[in-house]
């Protein structure tokens, strides 16, 4: 393929332009990012554009040519091979991936990322509660230490790969030639072959822990929400992995929340909502007495300010909404006793159940026929 094609740009493509794109590409295609098949291919085919286009008499050559000058063109070195490594550290400076110089080659994965399920309470998420919670993780081998070896036995180096842990490759095309680098299938990378394997965790260098990890809630978080907890994921050779704790509300028996509201359903029977009084109410803080003004109607609220739950970004807590539900009873279910005194407060009002057991409109068509 086309070397400007690679990096995406014209032939006329500026210096300041290629830079731009490999910059971009190799950051893309960086095997330590992109773990995607083919990526690392890609990232060589970058580097070797932009080794030859960055550069103003190979470009020209190639212009020319189509293909960078062959000169020597010893595997490995020479002008006409060069590392991909050594020249994505020279763009970017070793200081990239953090520590070891930043070549690929040295740079020691980070254990894997772990995923864990918690069930908080309205109290946790209110209070910005430490939780704990039980995670299997995977810790470095306390005997060999991580190394998979039996202690006091060493691995052996690589022949493969004389323990750089890669192949190169060389590949002429019509194109020019293209130097890969590919993980060593012997020691898979490594660069080490282990001879006598750690017994305690059978030469893999971490074993399964099952550990109490601890959580600190944000005041306020609700379930749904994903916290991470950095470097308590797998340990690795190159640093743990996070874990990230997936929350859930556990119901409350009483509240329910509407994000900083919690609402509260309270029944009264058609005395307490006729006459009015007081009744109990739970909050997060235990009981709260609350009034309830005489003809209270079904569906009627109240708010308690500020007894819900603390907003997240700040700022205060919402509401505590107290919702009446006033329970009627059916007169099939009453006592006889309740029924009668019910009937006498009917006939006292004026309210006739009978009445209704015609409709309205006949009975507004019977007035008007005067019978
Ligand atoms: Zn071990
Ligand atoms: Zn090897």
């Amino acid at each position: 393929m086309d070397y400007y094609q690679i990096l995406g740009v014209e032939k006329d493509a500026s210096q300041e332009e290629i830079k731009r794109a490999y910059r971009a590409l190799a950051l893309k295609y960086h095997p330590d990012r992109n773990k995607e098949e083919g990526a690392q291919e890609k990232f060589a085919q970058i580097n070797n554009a932009y080794a030859t286009l960055s550069d103003p008499e190979k470009r020209a050559h190639y212009d020319r040519f189509g293909s960078e000058p062959q000169t020597g063109g010893m595997p490995g070195g020479g002008a006409g091979g060069f590392s991909v490594e050594d020249l994505f550290s020279q763009f970017f400076g070793d200081a990239f991936f953090g520590g070891q110089g930043g070549r690929r080659g040295n740079v020691k994965p980070r254990g894997e990322d772990l995923q864990v399920d918690a069930e908080i309470t309205l109290e946790e998420a209110r209070d910005g509660a430490e939780i704990e919670v039980d995670v299997d993780r995977l810790t470095t081998c306390d005997v060999c230490e991580g190394s998979r070896s039996e202690p006091g036995s060493t691995p052996k180096t690589c022949t493969t790969c004389s323990g750089s842990g890669y192949v190169r490759h060389q590949q002429r095309t019509i194109l020019g030639s293209f130097v890969t680098e590919q993980p060593c299938q012997t020691c898979r990378g490594e660069g080490v072959l282990i001879t006598d394997p750690c017994k305690k965790c059978k030469g893999r260098g971490r074993i399964i822990n099952t550990e109490k990890i601890k959580v600190k809630l944000p005041k306020g978080i609700d379930g749904g929400y994903r916290l991470r907890v950095t470097g308590q994921g797998n340990d690795g050779p190159g640093g743990a992995g996070d874990l990230y704790v997936h929350l859930t509300m556990k119901p409350h028996p009483h509240l329910k929340r509407e994000e900083e509201h919690l609402h509260y359903v309270a029944e009264l029977g058609i005395t307490e909502a006729i006459f009015g009084g007081k009744i109990r109410v739970p909050t997060l803080d235990g009981d709260k007495e609350v009034e309830v003004k005489p003809g209270t109607q079904h569906g009627e609220y109240t708010r308690l300010r500020s007894m819900g739950m603390p907003r997240l970004q700040g700022g205060g807590n919402g509401d505590l909404c107290v919702h009446f539900k006033i329970n009627i009873p059916s007169a099939a279910k009453l006592s006889k006793e309740a029924r009668t005194h019910l009937e006498a407060y009917a006939k006292v009002v004026g309210e006739h159940p009978d009445d209704h057991k015609e409709g309205f409109f006949e009975k507004l068509g019977k007035a008007f026929r005067g019978e």
